[in-house]
């Protein structure tokens, strides 16, 4: 990430994958809404701003990088991953076997030179792995790495008529601007094509300015990465074989050769978006994070998504609304939803709306009980009882009554049971409040003889009901 890397606006230290142009937040790849479109015959994704609901830009990858130069290790053993290395092997070998042979040097550089204009490309698109030897050096277009050799050239030729005409101090300036340039110029020829744009300072120089003193920074590095091969070079004990020392050389210089386009790729891709040159967010998460890949989502569990990040980040009325959507539906799998009645229910709480708890309360409290939840049964509960105006069904009230009784917590379980009996007068399940209740007065009240008087009570009233020969027998007890 670099250092000014645009953040994730609800989680702060992760880095932002997109930026809605609306609103200006910013999301990470957890916090963005996926949602699958028919798009040119074939299903696309598209990546959606959960607050204003419209599509988000991609920030662009150089905000999921780590910066070039905190990753310098990681230029230096790039080259030394089985391809490149195998590559740099090989052709240091035949150099030594062929000294002389210039079809062999000839099919040497060719290699070469695909391989790490492959390097270069293959970094630029995000794929920080080195390219395979097979399909990137054999079934490409060989031109697009030539023209590179013609920007050489031409840059030779003109330094050459510069230096024998005008003087060493005008050729010598000019070769100084060429070398200042010209990662930039092979930066532009990998992302235009075209050697004329490449080696237009109209357009080369604005680039580099856009990159910055970051650009003087790569310079640096790509000076200093061979002065390490070549100090090693130095020390070679003189009394080597020549031939081991021409293998060493050739080595040497492929292995910088490959370090050095992978740096120019990677700045190419850091500041893709100053240069102007296309990453694919997908491609790209694809190639750095295969285990990551894309999952599948259902357009249901993608609302349920919005949803969660419409709350995380504070817009309640507007996940309020959309989960109204949801269940207004009156799909059967979100009818007998308990997660998402949940959200309602807390959205509904969140954003005060009375009217809405009185309906949808009871409901969910009755989703709570049928799912055995029991602890969030009891909140809930006590929660609409404390308002009058909510009807909770006797069987809800009942069922919490219940279980509050088998924990034990007696005067809770006579509230609610008493709410149960001054709801529902005369109803034909109220035996299964009176007798708990009979028994809380005579064992946890210390009162038998209220106990006693409901007991008769519901002798009289409910003399056929199943539990009336129980509260018989209960009596009998009391004495
Ligand atoms: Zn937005
Ligand atoms: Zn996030």
């Amino acid at each position: 990430m670099t250092s000014e890397c645009i953040e994730c606006s609800l989680h702060p230290s992760k880095p932002a994958h997109f930026q809605c142009n609306e609103c200006s937040s910013a999301f990470c790849s957890e916090c963005i809404v996926q949602r699958q479109d028919f798009q040119n015959g074939q299903m696309e994704t598209n990546y959606i701003c959960p607050f204003c609901n419209i599509p988000a830009d991609p920030v662009g990858v150089g905000n999921l990088l780590e910066p070039f130069w905190t990753r310098m290790p990681k230029f230096f053993t790039y080259p030394l991953q089985t391809t490149p290395l195998i590559l740099a092997v090989v052709l240091s070998l035949l150099a030594i076997i062929f000294p002389h042979s210039l079809i062999v040097w000839l099919i040497c550089f060719i290699v070469s030179t695909k391989y790490a204009y492959a390097i270069l490309t293959h970094t630029a698109q995000g794929r920080l792995t080195p390219p395979s030897a097979s399909t990137e050096l054999f079934n490409s277009d060989v031109s697009q790495v030539f023209k590179q050799y013609v920007i050489f050239a031409l840059f030779f030729f003109i330094f050459s008529l510069l230096f024998g005409w005008i003087g060493i101090i005008c050729g010598g300036l000019f070769a100084l601007v060429s070398f200042l340039m010209m990662p930039g110029m092979l930066m532009m020829l990998v992302t235009t094509n075209s050697i004329l744009v490449a080696i237009n300072p109209f357009v080369v120089i604005p680039v580099i300015s856009r990159i910055g003193g970051r650009y003087f920074l790569m310079l640096v590095f790509l000076i200093l990465l061979p002065a390490g091969p070549a100090a090693l070079l130095y020390y070679v004990p003189a009394a080597l074989p020549a031939v081991i020392t021409l293998f060493l050389t050739a080595l040497l210089k492929h292995y910088y050769t490959f370090i050095s386009y992978n740096l120019m790729g990677y700045v190419l891709l850091q500041y893709h978006e100053e240069i102007g040159y296309d990453v694919d967010y997908d491609d790209f998460i694809e190639s750095t994070q295969p285990g990551k890949k894309k999952k599948k989502i259902t357009p249901e569990q993608a609302r349920l998504h919005h949803i969660d990040i419409l709350i995380k980040g504070g817009r309640h009325e507007a996940a309020l609304e959309m989960v109204r959507e949801e269940l207004s539906d009156n799909r059967e799998d979100v009818k007998d939803d308990v997660t998402l009645s949940e959200k309602y229910y807390d959205l509904l709480k969140v954003c005060q709306k009375r009217q809405g708890i009185i309906k949808h309360g009871p409901e969910h409290l009755r989703l709570l009980i049928s799912s055995n939840n029991k602890l969030k049964a009891i909140k809930v509960y006590e929660e609409l009882a404390a308002d009058k105006e909510i009807i909770i069904p006797i069987e809800s009230g009942l069922a919490v009554g219940k279980w509050l009784y088998k924990r034990g917590d007696y005067k809770r379980a006579r509230v609610c049971f008493t709410r149960c009996i001054k709801e529902n007068p005369k109803h034909a399940k109220l035996p299964e409040a009176y007798y708990p209740i009979i028994r809380l007065f005579n064992e946890h009240f210390n009162n038998p003889a209220q106990a006693r008087k409901i007991g008769k009570g519901v002798l009289r009233t409910y003399p056929k009901h199943p539990l009336a020969e129980k509260v018989q027998q209960y009596l009998k007890t009391i004495g």
